[in-house]
C-alpha cells in the first residue's frame, strides 16, 4: 500500500487553504516529494510525516511556485534534529540556488544533489523513478513513480504435487530462480500465481499536453495533472505552457490511467467545478485535488480506497 498527501495544490499565486504545488509519496517508511513551494513544510509536519525518515525530494523546474520551499525546510529539519541523509533531484540551478541559500554545511545531516536529466533517475530494487522532459517556457520535468512487479504467491499444494520440499528451493523460486529436483527442473511459474503488479503514480508538473507524456504514464493508477486554465482560456495556456482541464482529461484518457487528480488551477477560477465538468466530460474518473487530501492506494483494482479527510 502506498499513501500519497497532497500537501499543496495551488498554482503561482497564493491562496488560502491551497498551499504551493506538493505532493509526498510514503512507502514502506520512506518519503518521496515532487515539488515543495512556499510554506510547504506546514503541510509536510501536520502530515506527520516526520523528521528523520528516509526522504528524496524531486523539483520540477524552476519557477519559485515549485521550489522555494525547500532551503527553509532544510533549515527546519536541521533544527528538529534530522540526521539522515536527505536527496535532492532537479534542474541545474537548483543546486546553485540551494548554494547560495543556505550554508549548507551548518545542517545537521548530508544532502545530495543530482542534477536530472530526461530518463530513469532512480532505480531501486522495489521501484524506480523516471524523469520526462516536459513541454513548459523553461526546462521542466514531469516525473513517474513505479513499484516493480512482485513475483506472484508460492502455491503449496502445487509445490507438495511436484515434490518440492520445504526447503531454501523453496526460496529459489520465490525469488523467480528455477531449481533442479532429482532429475527434473521446476521453474518459477509451475508453482507462482500471475505477478502482482505494482502502484503507478505519474505526476506532470507544469506541462503543455504532452505526448511523451501519455506514453510514459501508461496505466498510471493515480495521474496527477496540472489543469491551470479551463478550455475558455485555451490560448493562454498555449502560450505560457500550461494544460487545460480538458488537456489533462485527454492525457488521462490516452494513458489508461485509473483515476486523475487535478492540480495547480489558477486562482483566477473561483468556481473549480466549472474544470471538474470539462474534464470528466471525456474522463469520468477525475477529481480536484485539495490540500490535505490523502489517497492510499493499493494494487487491487477494487481495493482503491481514498479517504477524503478534508480541511473544508
Ligand atoms: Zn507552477
Ligand atoms: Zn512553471
Amino acid at each position: 500500500m502506498i499513501e500519497l498527501f497532497f500537501l499543496g495544490v495551488g498554482a503561482t499565486f497564493p491562496i488560502k487553504g491551497e498551499g504551493m504545488p506538493c505532493i509526498a509519496i510514503r512507502r514502506l517508511g520512506e518519503i518521496f516529494i515532487f515539488d515543495f513551494g512556499e510554506n510547504c513544510q506546514l503541510e509536510f509536519f501536520k502530515s506527520g510525516l516526520g523528521v528523520n525518515k528516509p526522504l528524496h525530494i524531486f523539483i520540477s523546474h524552476m519557477h519559485g511556485d515549485h521550489f522555494l520551499g525547500i532551503a527553509p525546510f532544510l533549515q527546519t529539519l536541521s533544527l528538529q534534529g534530522r540526521k539522515k541523509e536527505l536527496t535532492i533531484y532537479g534542474p541545474k540551478e537548483l543546486r546553485d540556488h540551494l548554494l547560495n541559500t543556505l550554508n549548507l554545511d551548518t545542517l545537521r545531516f548530508p544532502i545530495k544533489i543530482y542534477e536530472v536529466k530526461e530518463g530513469k533517475i532512480v532505480d531501486d530494487k522495489e521501484y524506480y523513478i523516471e524523469a520526462i522532459n516536459a513541454l513548459h517556457n523553461i526546462e521542466a520535468f514531469s516525473y513517474i513513480f513505479s513499484e516493480k512487479e512482485k513475483p506472484g504467491k508460492f502455491d503449496t499444494i502445487k509445490a507438495k504435487k511436484l515434490g518440492i520440499p520445504e526447503s531454501p528451493v523453496r526460496k529459489k523460486l520465490k525469488e523467480g530462480i528455477p531449481v533442479k529436483i532429482g532429475s527434473k527442473i521446476i521453474y518459477p511459474k509451475d508453482v507462482l500465481g500471475p505477478p502482482k503488479k505494482g502502484v503507478k503514480i505519474s505526476y506532470s508538473g507544469d506541462t503543455r499536453y504532452n505526448e511523451k507524456f501519455i506514453e510514459k504514464a501508461y496505466k498510471s493508477d493515480v495521474l496527477i495533472h496540472e489543469a491551470t486554465f479551463s478550455i475558455d482560456d485555451e490560448d493562454e495556456a498555449e502560450l505560457t505552457g500550461h494544460s487545460t482541464s480538458r488537456d489533462a482529461a485527454i492525457v488521462a484518457k490516452r494513458s489508461n490511467s485509473r483515476l486523475l487528480l487535478l492540480t495547480h488551477i489558477s486562482a483566477r477560477y473561483s468556481n473549480k467545478n466549472k474544470l471538474l465538468s470539462e474534464a470528466r466530460e471525456l474522463f469520468r474518473r477525475t477529481y480536484i485535488a485539495y490540500k490535505g487530501l490523502k489517497l492510499l492506494i493499493y494494487t487491487d483494482w477494487k481495493a482503491l480506497e481514498i479517504l477524503f479527510n478534508s480541511i473544508y
